[in-house]
Formats: structure tokens, C-alpha cells, sequence
């Protein structure tokens, strides 16, 4: 067969501009929402976002409810909670705002709400998403990093204690109707958290570019989304309040979330275990096993490597090497070891590792043994 059958979709409602949060109401009254859950973390409560949220939400005639029991890497009970605040205000849409985490969490609420089975019965390795219907209450994303995408993806992630891992829970009625991108809501965000979250977006647009597939759709937003992240991520690392960077990294954070529905690669499968067995931040995981997995993949798509090369470095003489110049400009260590790492996590690790996913859909693939040289190479 010449073209194999293929699906390539691109949704989601995305409204992008420095004060788009002011916009909130237009999109609540033309949904007809009258009670909003505003789900995000302690952190958002904190620099004053969830407060900004409500006051948009109650000058558009929408009763808020504040709910802000989101936990860094999302559990069970965060979600069941949700529901619980959810049901007593008495909601009829859900706000979700913050980084990855609230707007995970938010999509897993609103799935609660009208599906009765536990949980772990809609992960997506097990086909979960059979489960799934439209009957879902609506919901808008307002991401305050610029990072995972999470605000036009389709799929929630937490850790259940049922199957004892992160669950990835996926559906396309868990999209968002609206992603409202305000530049501003992310200048508050500290350098090391814009580096780490930044090189999350930047992970996920070169895996999806280099993911198996045929997706030139997704290719192209990739790419433009590469360029966004070289571009743009250091200035954004080191002047906060500089709207332009954020903006481009704000795009580049929701480029590489479409661009993904491709699939992504064993720097993802890497990541997850560090995060899930030794806390360490997702995007900062993705920038420390980056560069070795660029080496690996390049036996299987050299001309692809090559173009992104010279998008993110012209003048270095490897794409690992282009990352790895980049990664000491915003300021991230040069290896897992600083992050206290050592030889004897590796074997654990790999174990996860080459039961994650993401790697199934890496241009070349890989073993556990694979695993365990890439994450030695990474120390
Ligand atoms: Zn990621």
C-alpha cells in the first residue's frame, strides 16, 4: 500500500495574547456555563492566579469555586476530591489553570463526574477509552507555565495506587472547548522552572518530528515550534518578564502538545521513571537524557537529526552537542549524576522504562539494555 490509512486532527479553540484571560466570560456565556470549578494548585492560590480567575469568572455573572488540592504528581484522591467540590457548588464547567498537573487533574474530574467506573478501568494501555463518552461536563485550560501542552491535549495523567505507576487516561471528549494562552500569567514563573518546563515543550516537538509515523502536519508544527524554543527559551530563562519570549515559549509549549498526538520517544520513556521513582521534575528529566538519545536515534533518521540541528545550532557539530550548549545557557545541569543519580538506580530505572509507551513510537527501537547505556551515557 502506498499511504497507509492515517487520522490527523487539530481541534482545540486556542485564544493567545498578552491579557487573553480578560476574554474568560465571552467563552463561558457561549458555552452557557453558569458554575465554575477552578482547579489548580497551591502555587497558583499563591501569586495571586486563581484570584485573578474568579474575579474574570464573577464579572461574567459565573458563581466560582476555588478548588486547589492538586498535588505536584497528581494522585487518586485529588481527583475523587475534585469531584467531591465539584457536585457541592453545584458546577457546570471546569477552569482548570496552572502547569500540567491542575490541568490533568481537571480533565479526570470532569470524566468523574459523569463516568462511575474506578478509575484505573479507563487507562489507556488497557483500552481504557472505550469507556469514555462525550458525556463529559466542558472545560477551559489556562496554562500558567509553558511546558507540557497539557491545555490542548487529550489526556490526563495520575498515579493510581491500582496499577501502581502513572496512568495515562486519554480520550478526545477530555480536550479542552477553550485554551486561553495569556503570556502574562507566566512571568512569574522562576528561571529554573522556565528552563525545565521549557525544555519539555522543546522534547516534546523533536520527539514528535522524529516520532514513526506519517504526520506532516504534525512535522511542520514540530519544527516551528523547534525554532520557537531556540529562539526564544533563554531569553525567556533570563529576562521573566519579557512578554515576547514568554509568548513564543507559551506556543512552543502548546505546538509540541499537537505535534505529539504523532507520538513521542525514548526520551520521554527515560523521564518517566526519574520523575515517578526519584521526584525529579519531568521537563528537567527530559533535558538530561536529551542529548543521548539524539546520538542513538540518529543511526535510524540521520537527515532528520540533521535539519533539526541546524535549526537549534547551526554552528554545533551534533545535535547533542547543539543541546547540550543550549542546556548550560538556561542555566540546567549537564547530567543526571548532579541530580544525584548514581550507577546502581540504572537497572530500576530501565525496568520502568521499557514499560513506558512513549518509546514505541521512537524512530529506532530500543531494549532495556538500550535503556541502560542511555542512562549511563546521561549521568
Ligand atoms: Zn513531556
Amino acid at each position: 500500500m502506498a499511504n497507509s490509512l492515517v487520522t490527523w486532527s487539530f481541534p482545540t479553540k486556542i485564544v493567545f495574547g498578552d491579557g487573553a484571560l480578560a476574554t474568560l466570560g465571552d467563552h463561558t456565556r457561549a458555552i452557557g456555563a453558569k458554575r465554575a470549578l477552578v482547579v489548580c494548585d497551591a502555587g497558583v492560590v499563591k501569586v495571586g492566579i486563581a484570584d485573578k480567575v474568579r474575579k474574570v469568572l464573577e464579572a461574567a455573572n459565573v458563581a466560582a469555586m476555588v478548588f486547589d488540592k492538586v498535588d505536584p504528581n497528581p494522585v487518586l484522591r485529588n481527583v475523587t476530591d475534585g469531584v467531591a467540590a465539584f457536585r457541592s457548588h453545584g458546577a457546570d464547567i471546569i477552569v482548570s489553570v496552572g502547569g500540567g498537573s491542575p490541568l490533568d487533574v481537571g480533565k479526570l474530574i470532569a470524566l468523574k463526574t459523569t463516568h462511575e467506573r474506578p478509575l484505573e478501568e479507563y487507562d489507556d494501555a488497557i483500552g481504557g477509552d472505550a469507556h469514555i463518552t462525550s458525556n463529559v461536563p466542558p472545560i477551559i485550560t489556562i496554562p500558567t507555565t509553558a511546558g507540557t501542552g497539557s491545555e490542548v491535549g487529550r489526556s490526563g495523567v495520575v498515579t493510581l495506587e491500582a496499577t501502581g505507576r502513572k496512568t495515562v487516561i486519554f480520550s478526545p471528549y477530555l480536550m479542552a472547548r477553550v485554551a486561553v494562552l495569556d503570556p502574562e500569567l507566566t512571568v512569574s514563573m522562576p528561571p529554573r522552572v522556565t528552563a525545565a518546563t521549557g525544555f519539555d515543550a522543546l522534547t516534546h516537538c523533536i520527539e514528535a518530528y522524529l516520532a514513526l509515523g506519517d504526520h506532516p502536519m504534525a512535522d511542520g508544527i514540530a519544527l516551528q515550534g523547534i525554532e520557537l524554543c531556540a529562539k526564544h527559551l533563554p531569553r525567556a530563562v533570563e529576562a521573566g518578564a519579557d512578554l515576547v519570549a514568554r509568548g513564543a515559549m507559551m506556543k512552543a509549549a502548546m505546538m509540541g502538545a499537537v505535534a505529539f498526538q504523532k507520538g513521542l520517544g525514548v526520551c520521554h520513556s527515560l523521564a518517566h521513571p526519574l520523575s515517578s521513582e526519584k521526584n525529579m521534575h519531568h521537563g528537567l528529566a527530559n533535558a538530561l537524557c536529551l542529548p543521548a538519545v539524539m546520538d542513538f536515534n540518529n543511526a535510524a533518521v540521520p537527515d532528520r537529526i540533521e535539519r533539526v540541528r541546524r535549526i537549534v545550532d547551526m554552528t554545533a557539530t551534533s545535535l547533542s552537542n547543539g543541546i547540550r550548549t543550549l542546556r548550560e545557557k538556561v542555566g540546567l545541569p549537564n547530567g543526571l549524576a548532579a541530580e544525584g543519580i548514581t550507577k546502581a538506580d540504572i537497572p530500576k530505572l530501565a525496568d520502568k522504562a521499557i514499560e513506558d509507551a512513549c518509546h514505541r513510537s521512537n524512530p529506532r527501537s530500543c531494549t532495556r539494555d538500550d535503556m541502560v547505556k542511555l542512562y549511563e551515557l546521561s549521568l
